[in-house]
């Protein structure tokens, strides 16, 4: 189990999946070899794959239990989801709602799932496979998603242009919680429980948000998208090949070091391999990972 508390909140990572993914140079749109190569040297293994030039991703969720709520952020892949020409996610068989379960969390204990946004590897567990229908796998949660984004993937979804594996992921992991009404689209500033906040964090998606936790004077910032690999942490101003608009993306990404360097909170993103959490340190623009839970 890997768990910390943040004040009085409890948050557990619960895994999906860890391992190689998509090479670097593919990866970031800015990519330079002498530059990376600058970093190899901590990066590999674990954040990188120097024999085959993959970064090394895990992709998890976070879940939030405080004293009134079980909150979970991002939900992962999701299984048994067809998403022709995705083969990471295609056709998933994993034990991630077991893993939720031994982290004290039943589908029915879930008040809020939050989406930070609409990618294929953070709503995938919004439904299940019940009878050949998806349905929501938590039947007593509110979903919270950016209005913003929740209007782009709609349109995107309509669109018979769009990539299948995009049109797929609205259709069986967002429409159903908004056809059952179980959607609460919001904005920035969007209060959850008393210790967490929506925060505006566009650029990777059109509505991509962060989620903000405070709880006795101790902070963290869940940053889903807004970076990938801990080498864009030194390297802020490399994007990934997702982000859709990328000086956008570029004044979010340096908008939150400058916050997590300035408040002390802890950057617990959606995709950082062990200890997937880390404090930054800003030394003029530049900014450097101080590790945090590392061997604990
Ligand atoms: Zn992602």
């Amino acid at each position: 189990m890997q768990e910390r508390m943040i004040g009085d909140v409890r948050v557990t990572r619960i895994e999906e999946m860890m391992g190689p993914g998509f090479p670097a140079a593919q990866f970031f749109p800015e990519f330079d070899a002498e530059t990376f190569k600058a970093h190899e040297h901590w990066l590999a293994p674990r954040y990188y794959d120097p024999p085959s030039g993959k970064l090394v991703t895990s992709i998890h969720s976070w879940l939030v239990q405080t004293a009134r709520h079980t909150i979970l952020i991002d939900s992962c892949s999701g299984n048994h989801k067809p998403r022709p020409g995705m083969p990471r996610f295609d056709m998933l068989n994993s034990p991630w709602l077991d893993r939720l379960a031994a982290a004290g969390a039943q589908p029915e204990a879930v008040d809020f799932v939050m989406c930070t946004h609409l990618h294929v590897d953070h709503v995938g567990w919004n439904t299940r496979l019940d009878n050949g229908r998806w349905v929501p796998t938590f039947p007593n949660a509110q979903y919270l998603m950016s209005r913003t984004d929740h209007q782009h993937w709609q349109t995107v979804a309509r669109d018979p242009e769009a990539p299948a594996f995009e049109r797929n992921t609205y259709n069986d992991s967002v429409l159903p919680v908004v056809e059952k009404g179980m959607a609460v689209m919001v904005e920035d500033g969007h209060a959850c429980d008393d210790c967490l906040t929506v925060r505006a964090a566009d650029g990777h998606t059109p509505g991509h948000v962060r989620v903000d936790l405070a709880s006795r004077e101790r902070r963290a910032v869940f940053s889903g998208d807004a970076l990938h690999n801990p080498v864009q942490v030194p390297l802020w101003r490399w994007n990934s090949a997702f982000c859709t608009d990328r000086d956008q993306a570029r004044r979010t990404r340096q908008g939150i070091l400058v916050h997590c360097a300035e408040t002390g909170a802890l950057l617990m993103p959606a995709h950082f391999c062990p200890p997937h959490a880390a404090r930054i340190k800003a030394k003029g623009d530049a900014f450097e990972l101080d590790w945090d839970w590392e061997g604990k």
